[in-house]
């Protein structure tokens, strides 16, 4: 089969490799339909993540069917379409008893890191009964594909640990499409604005379009003041840090109200300062998180009664065999107005 392969620092490459096999009784073989590149993945093919070896199949997240299930596999049999989530969950560790299926002692997020993932045509699910997901009927499915982790990651990490509430001033930084996603799970809970910064003048017009109710391009640094004369300098009850930098960081802190939640989603490789030396007395709350996954099932119904639509992050369409120019039509995405790209076994 084919499959995209990790080779070391800078390589990713198109390979044969052989069909997975069962391996656990717990395990599923799928057949991949739809799959995407993310933002991890440019990661590791810079050689960023040292947990992934060479010879690696990358991807962690799609779409799929069945092909053979495991004799301990109860939810899923032979020809059931599944999502396949990002983080495996093996549902009895204390993690993941405690909804903390990132940090789950046997899976977490394995696929395409410690074990192969889905970029190929067929790939290996550990723990399928609690890593799986039934596809709705009747849906299209390839949106589907975006809940595997970028919904779930915007909605958890940045929505939920943020605590949205109702009439809130939002701001979020950065429009990448885990900006974008969490500025579409955002409206779920209805606040009065939300203020989408970035320095990609295409990002910040869709932001615009999926509901953002004001748009800065930061890229003379202004972000800052102009959100603190926008909140009449009140500042804002919510920021999400969607990048990963200290500048995004840093933004985020400086437009804090008093009483404000800083969520961050921002996979971080420097340290940032944090400026206790203002926010000691302002009663603020700092998340961090990984993805859990936990509203993949909450997020499916969402889609399902038409409230949220996955597919407006979609912007490229290429096959497997295409995948290492879709990698580098991902990572020149703004040259490129790339958000997601599928891929197609
Ligand atoms: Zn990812
Ligand atoms: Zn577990």
């Amino acid at each position: 089969m084919k499959a995209v392969v990790y080779r070391g620092p800078g390589t990713v490459t198109l390979e044969e490799k052989p069909k997975p096999k069962l391996g656990k009784s717990t395990d599923c073989i799928v057949k991949v339909i739809k799959t995407t590149i993310c933002g991890t993945d440019l990661h590791i093919r810079k050689g960023d993540v040292p947990t992934v070896d060479i010879g690696r199949t990358l991807g962690h997240e799609g779409i799929g069917v069945v092909e053979e299930a495991g004799s301990a596999v109860l939810n899923f049999k032979s020809g059931d379409k599944v999502l396949i989530s990002c983080i495996t969950s093996c549902g009895r560790c204390s993690h993941c008893k405690n909804k903390m299926y990132s940090h789950c002692e046997l899976g977490g997020w394995i696929l395409g890191n410690r074990i192969d993932g889905t970029q190929a045509e067929y790939v290996c699910i550990p723990f399928a009964d609690t890593s799986l997901y039934h596809l709705p009927q009747g849906l299209d499915e390839e949106p589907l594909v975006m809940l595997s982790d970028i919904f779930p990651t915007g909605y958890e990490v940045g929505v939920l640990k943020g605590q949205i509430k109702l009439g809130d001033t939002v701001a979020i930084i950065g429009a990448g499409p885990i900006g974008l996603a969490t500025l579409l799970t955002a409206q779920f809970c209805s606040p009065s604005q939300i203020i989408v910064v970035d320095i990609d003048d295409f990002r910040l017009q869709i932001a615009q379009k999926m509901g953002a109710t004001m748009t800065i391009n930061d890229c003379n640094n202004q972000a800052v003041e102009k959100i603190m004369q926008h909140t009449n300098q009140k500042g804002v009850n919510v920021s999400i840090e969607a990048v990963g930098s200290p500048k995004a960081f840093d933004t985020c802190q400086l437009i804090l109200a008093p009483g404000g939640f800083l969520a961050n989603i921002g996979v971080h490789g420097k340290s940032v300062n944090l400026h206790l030396e203002n926010l000691w007395h302002e009663n603020i709350t700092l998340t961090t998180a990984l993805v859990d996954t936990f509203t993949i099932s909450t997020l499916l119904k969402v889609v399902e009664s038409d409230k949220l639509h996955p597919e407006q992050l979609i912007t490229h369409h290429f096959s497997l065999s295409e995948a290492i120019h879709a990698y580098d039509v991902f990572e020149n995405a703004s040259k490129e107005q790339a958000l997601k790209v599928i891929l197609q076994p």
